[in-house]
């Protein structure tokens, strides 16, 4: 299949030629079509699965048809809403690329920076907005944003909005959008919540699975290397020090742990940025354009941080920490291995860790390797309780002579005087005891 039999126009096409794209991934053959036709759909599928394009291009392509057909240039009539900074500006990437022929305007509206360009795109007039819920609810309260001709609304990342606590922002600006519209809702998983909000928002939808959550990308190789925790930098350093790993994702649990990952791995000569939520918008970006253009390494993320961080040909994901919820490491992992290239995906596991991995191998569905050679192997062995303990059987024992320090003690009339009067006194009453 390829893009032409998806029936698109022909500056659509251009620009996919553009983006070097050749045939259309599944969700894009799979939803494309569906909705041309203007049904609302109920999408179940993650990032690296091209499910951007596979709403991007059709709300260009009917856009651009109205606009043929006569209809007033710039009036905001599409809405995407994401819940993160980074992955709102990636998306308003994808519609300008694909958009780049069709003289459609995109504009995007997310908190952490000033609204002041914000509202002058809005005001300039635009046909596309993205935006964050929580911005743009200041704006529509701002009156500055007009909702009120939106003919096609699309929620991205519907579970991450749950998550992050973003729904009653979302369920304000729902309240804002015409009843007739067409509705898109894309989620990598499927919570009861989930699919509780979407029977309340799509009409009759159609749904369209690729890539569920429990299936890892299978291009991508899987390795797991036991290790303690305090020689988890240890081992960074070592793996990094292979020069064919030559850009990295390497993800913390915590905003604090990435910062203290990025630092050692600098002091170690390593160039790395760390991205998460404690970091300005400015700081942020700034560390992503460095990655992404080279200038570093090493990119230290948080999951928050890392979801819609788009990056071609990440050849290795490495989970510093495992995550609690194995979803995340499926979310993690299909960072690299996109678009039909392999990736690398490396964990450590440290003892506490144990319990992470095996529910992460069950939701798989298979063991992930386990590297057995390397200078850093786990020392800490699970303690076992001492009445069960053994002791060796008398005949395995060490002589007496080698087990008692006492073999090394000189002999008595070479002691000290006041190591002979210790031991009298210490002697003392016991013998008083005894009596
Ligand atoms: P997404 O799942 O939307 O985050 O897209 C993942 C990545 O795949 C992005 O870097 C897109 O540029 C890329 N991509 C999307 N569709 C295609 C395609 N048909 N051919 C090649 N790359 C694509």
């Amino acid at each position: 299949m390829n893009f032409t039999e998806l029936n698109l126009t022909r500056p659509i096409l251009r620009a996919l030629e553009h983006e070097g794209y050749r045939h259309p991934s599944p969700i894009q053959t799979q939803a494309i079509p569906l909705l041309l036709e203007g049904k609302d759909l109920f999408g179940c599928a993650q990032t690296g699965t091209g499910k951007t394009a596979a709403f991007a291009i059709p709300i260009l392509q009917t856009l651009y048809k109205q606009r043929q057909a006569g209809a007033p240039a710039n009036t905001l009539q599409a809405l995407v809403l994401t819940p993160t900074r980074e992955l709102a500006a990636q998306v308003t990437q994808s519609f300008k690329a694909y958009g780049r022929y069709t003289r459609l305007r995109t504009a995007v509206v997310f908190g952490g920076v000033g609204q002041g360009p914000q509202v002058a795109a809005l005001r300039a007039g635009v046909d596309i907005l993205v935006a964050t819920p929580g911005r743009l609810n200041d704006l529509i309260g701002q009156g500055l944003c007009d909702l009120s001709r939106i003919s096609m609304f699309v929620l991205d990342e519907a579970d991450r909005m749950l998550d992050m606590g973003f729904i009653h922002d979302v369920k304000r600006v729902i309240a804002q959008l015409p009843s007739d519209r067409q509705t898109l809702l894309f989620s990598a998983t499927m919570p009861k919540e989930i699919t509780t909000l979407a029977a309340s928002i799509l009409r009759d939808p159609v749904t369209v699975a690729v890539t569920p959550v429990s299936s890892t990308v299978d291009t991508v190789s899987q390795s797991v290397y036991f290790v303690d925790k305090a020689n988890k930098g240890r081992l960074l350093i070592h793996l990094l020090a292979d020069k064919a790993i030559v850009s990295a994702l390497v993800f913390s649990r915590t905003k604090h742990g990435a910062d203290r990952i990025s630092r050692t791995l600098n002091k170690a000569g390593i160039n790395a940025g760390a991205i998460h939520g404690d970091k300005s918008q400015g700081a942020r970006e700034k560390a992503l354009a460095d990655f992404k253009a080279g200038r570093t390494r090493i990119l230290v993320a948080t999951d928050i941080a890392a979801r819609g961080i788009d990056i071609d040909q990440l050849s290795h994901v490495i989970n510093y920490d495992l995550p609690n919820e194995p979803e995340t490491y499926v979310h993690r992992i299909g960072r690299t291995g996109r678009a039909g290239l392999d990736g690398i995906a490396i964990s450590f596991c440290d003892f506490a860790e144990k319990a992470y991995l095996k529910d992460i191998q069950k939701l798989i569905g298979k063991e992930v390797a386990v590297v057995e050679e390397h200078p850093y192997p786990m020392q800490i062995f699970e303690v076992i309780p001492p009445q069960t303990r053994q002791r060796p059987p008398r005949a395995d024992r060490a002589p007496r002579a080698e087990r008692s320090p006492r073999a090394e003690r000189p002999p008595r009339a070479e002691r000290g005087p006041a190591v002979a009067e210790a031991r009298d006194k210490a002697a003392a009453p016991r013998r008083k005891r005894r009596r």
